[in-house]
């Protein structure tokens, strides 16, 4: 028993790993595209994806304690219903994944928020490690809000799972974004201005064709002042976004995720000039980069099966 398969279910792609549960060490990793329309489809992909997983790394089925699952939804982590997918890859509300899944591989499974894993990785193995209430948020397709107390998920399951629509801006003002509203019914919210989906969007209405936010970054290093602004001016938005996140979660690091993070580093120093908000005197809230970055869904997954108290650190930075 061990070794745990974490799997990451995304919006646009399918990551699976082999995870070795006493070392957290990652034995072998495949990603294919999303694509689904119906859950039978779903099941289909993962056993297939799980199987050829397990079958690469040579181990055999009696080694495996399980599988992790993280995806977008409200989930419900001891029944491992899931819901409030909106349409996503054909699945239901309330359908019973954790229950479908064990039947048909025969194996534990267990299901948590995407979000809520990759904060709580973050705060096992990563760049929150050390603190005492860390706020997590993933720049991708969408903005995922995870939240970490004492390397504790605070709440028993995904109730902030949406907190990436807070409003960062006036509605209409920004034509790449507001061609379409977001299903969010607030208007100028943080996941249609600060996500890697929203950047991409911005990014290709100036400089057209098919233009990549890895690219973008890159000419704004090389100094081209479009993408320098435009960059600037996403983080702006971002920031507008921390201030409102520090107020209500009082957290003593921010962790940035996801695509757009890769290319942040150059910015951290901007962004910190930004966000000023603070709850006390003395008070600072870190902001930091992800340091487990593409792993870190798979990782999260993963780690509903650890040991916890092997992970435990309770050397937490003073505050
Ligand atoms: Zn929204």
């Amino acid at each position: 028993m061990g070794y745990v398969i974490g799997a990451d279910i995304g919006g646009t792609r399918i990551k699976t790993g082999l995870v070795e549960l006493h070392s957290n060490r990652i034995m072998g990793v495949r990603v294919i595209p999303t694509a689904g329309e119906n859950e039978e489809m779903l099941l289909n992909c993962l056993q297939k994806e799980i199987q050829e997983l397990t079958e690469d790394s040579g181990i055999s089925r009696n080694e495996l304690s399980g599988i992790g699952i993280s995806i977008g939804s409200y989930i419900f982590p001891e029944s491992g219903i899931v819901d409030s997918m909106c349409g996503f890859m054909g699945i239901s509300d309330r359908y019973p994944l954790k229950e479908v899944l064990e039947k048909r591989l025969d194996l534990p499974c267990k299901i948590e928020n995407d979000a809520r894993l990759i904060g709580y990785a973050e705060s096992m193995f990563g760049a929150a490690k050390g603190y005492e209430r860390a706020l997590t948020l993933t720049l991708g397709t969408g903005v995922g809000v995870g939240f970490v107390v004492n390397q504790e998920f605070p709440d028993k399951d995904a109730c902030i799972h949406l907190s990436g629509h807070i409003k960062v801006r006036e509605f209409g003002k920004e034509s790449a974004l507001d061609s379409e509203r977001c299903y969010c019914s607030v208007e100028g919210c943080l996941e249609s201005t600060c996500s890697g989906t929203a950047l991409q969007k911005m990014g290709r209405q100036i400089f057209g064709g098919d233009i990549t936010n890895a690219e973008l970054f890159q000419m704004a290093g090389d100094g081209e002042r479009k993408a320098l602004k435009l960059i600037e001016k996403y983080l702006d938005y971002l920031a507008i976004g921390l201030n409102q996140y520090i107020y209500v979660f009082a957290p003593d690091v921010i962790v940035l995720g996801g695509g757009v993070s890769k290319g942040l580093k150059p910015y951290l120093s901007y962004i910190g000039s930004r966000v000023k908000a603070s709850i006390r005197s003395g008070y600072t809230t870190e902001i930091k980069l992800s340091e487990l970055n593409e792993n870190s869904g798979i990782l999260g997954a993963a780690s509903l099966f650890f040991e916890r108290s092997q992970w435990k650190n309770e050397n937490y930075k003073p505050r």
